[in-house]
């Protein structure tokens, strides 16, 4: 018997939210389960994830997506162009029926940011295969979505070093 997958949400404005997932993808991959996870805003940096996950490889499939800090980029047309082929690249996977879990790491900023309707990202939770779990992160999670997760948690920022000017950190922020 299948079970249902859960729709989960890490959103806020405190740190921990892709790290989070991350943790969730690598509980899910120990289980054999077949985790896919998709990062919608590609930093400057190559990050720890994207070479540690390189190990793991037969477990855990990870793409990449997005061109760069999209409220640094010069060409807005080209931010969403290649935003809303991540999107495509995430419908593909999430309807291929080939996972288990498919983590969705930034994509309330697709919505933010107006590139992507929220409509669209329901309508995709309610096509996917029953079976399978979807996780989204990224601040400011819009009302629609949090209506349509099972479970949603928040990170709350108390304190963060960048507020006194300690830079991001190497194997900590990315
Ligand atoms: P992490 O990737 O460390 O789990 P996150 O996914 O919760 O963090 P994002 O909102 O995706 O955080 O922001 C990405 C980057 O911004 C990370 O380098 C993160 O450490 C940093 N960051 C997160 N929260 C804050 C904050 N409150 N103030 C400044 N920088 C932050
Ligand atoms: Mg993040």
């Amino acid at each position: 018997m299948t079970e249902k997958g859960l729709v989960l949400i890490y959103t806020g404005d405190g740190k921990g939210k892709t790290t989070a997932a991350l943790g969730q993808a690598l509980r899910a991959a120990g289980h054999g389960l077949r985790v896919c996870i998709i990062q919608f805003i590609k930093g400057a940096w190559e990050t720890g994830e994207a070479k540690a996950l390189q190990a793991f490889a037969e477990l855990i499939e990870l793409h990449v997506t997005g061109s760069g800090f999209t409220w640094q980029a010069k060409d807005k047309e080209e931010v969403r162009q290649t935003a809303l082929a991540g999107w495509r690249l995430a419908r593909d996977k999430v309807l291929s029926d080939d996972f288990d879990l498919v983590v969705l790491d930034e994509l309330t900023y697709l919505v933010t940011y107006g590139i992507l309707a929220e409509a669209e990202v329901i309508k995709l939770l309610a096509m996917r295969p029953p079976r399978l779990h979807v996780l989204i992160t990224g601040r400011a999670a819009s009302a629609g979505l949090i209506a349509a997760a099972d479970l949603v948690t928040e990170m709350r920022e108390i304190k963060h070093p960048y507020k006194i000017g300690i830079q991001a950190r190497k194997g900590i922020e990315w």
